[in-house]
């Protein structure tokens, strides 16, 4: 097996994506190797394809959710054999450092991620094996377990959230796959509304469809408004901010009620500021939080949302293409198009 190539898709820079031929990868002794049968796109892979990501440097593997075959194992690998369907988490943390040992491994020092889920095959490392990785039930395809990354941060998020039965939320970018998480988990926690706001009329629909009690389009109504509106005036009791985008930063602190609560979730790039109205902060007692990525408990309990079917996987995915068309995948993201984009390296060339 050692001689024998696959196709991965290569990362080269903002805007550079390159289909290329490289040897398959061989386990190290605590490692497994996987013959992917779906990965599925991400925000984060836009972002990357757009303007490049600190965590990437080119020339890179591409994509991080993916699911599928075992067909190697290292010599120390004891919970994993041959055959198995697995869907790994894209990260492990170290489990000694300081954040670590305090519970919060999403912050860990020496966090690893692993990249390359636009391939045919990848490898999973040890720590991520030991961690992360789970065997896929029957009942739940490929794709469906592929999800199972971009839930870990949703989960997290609400976790810190905390919802209250009654409670009003404003999802700021619900209609992209993490917005529509926020609105799942949002309604389950026994939210009495759920208001979807998100620039594509496309992706509102979903929103609506999965039990948005509002769908707000800022390109013609202003968002803060019409939340304010849908809340006797007073506001959201939570605002989620899932568009990365300033604006809905913006929005999110805006859209909240006196004694709110903010969670911004969506990264924007590295140094940009927003202007907040410290008298708004300090006289409205909001409490605002940042959150990122996930912990192992977050994996854990993303896992069996998604076995339960709690979660409504089908919904995220708008279709599925070959490998080659990772780029067309991720530009039908970036227009609004689509939710997210299941790659099949099984699919034929189109
Ligand atoms: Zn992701
Ligand atoms: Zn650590």
């Amino acid at each position: 097996m050692s001689q024998e190539n696959m196709r991965a898709m290569m990362f080269l820079g903002p805007g550079d994506l390159e289909l290329q031929e490289i040897p398959i990868p061989q386990p190290e002794p605590d490692q497994v190797l996987v013959k992917i049968h779906a990965a599925t796109t991400c925000g984060t892979d836009a972002k990357a394809y757009r303007r490049g990501h600190h965590l990437m440097k080119p020339p890179t593997l591409f994509g991080h959710e993916f699911a599928g075959e075992v067909v190697a194992v290292g010599s120390e690998v004891k919970n994993f054999s041959i055959g198995m369907r697995v869907v790994p988490h894209n990260s492990a943390p170290c489990q000694v450092c300081f954040h670590c040992k305090l519970g919060q491994e999403n912050l860990c020092e020496d966090l690893i991620f692993n990249f390359g889920a636009f391939a045919e095959y990848a490898i999973i490392p040890g720590p991520i094996v030991r961690l992360n990785t789970f065997e896929i039930p029957d009942h739940i395809s490929y794709t469906q377990a592929s999800i199972l990354e971009p839930l870990v941060s949703v989960v997290h998020g609400q976790r810190i959230l905390q919802i209250q039965p009654g409670e009003r939320v404003a999802i700021i970018g619900a209609g992209g796959p993490i917005g529509l998480m926020h609105l799942q988990m949002a309604l389950r926690s026994g939210a009495s509304q759920v208001i979807a706001v998100d620039l594509s009329d496309t992706r509102l629909k979903v929103a609506e469809k999965l039990g948005a009690t509002a769908i707000i389009n800022p390109n013609r109504t202003d968002p803060v408004e019409a939340i304010r509106t849908l809340t006797n005036g007073m506001g959201a009791d939570v605002t989620i901010e899932s568009a990365g985008a300033k604006a809905a930063w913006l929005t999110a602190l805006n859209a909240v009620r006196k004694g709110g609560r903010v969670q911004w979730f969506g990264g924007l790039k590295s140094g940009e500021t927003i202007d907040l109205d410290t008298h708004w902060v300090h006289y409205g007692e909001l409490t605002l939080y940042g959150t990122f990525h996930g912990t192992p408990l977050d994996v854990q309990r993303s896992f069996e949302l998604i076995n339960s079917g709690v979660i409504d996987t089908q919904a995220l995915i708008s279709g599925e293409l070959p490998l080659e068309r990772v780029e067309d995948a991720l530009k039908m993201m970036i227009e609004g198009e689509v939710v997210k984009m299941a790659i099949r390296p099984d699919l034929p060339a189109q």
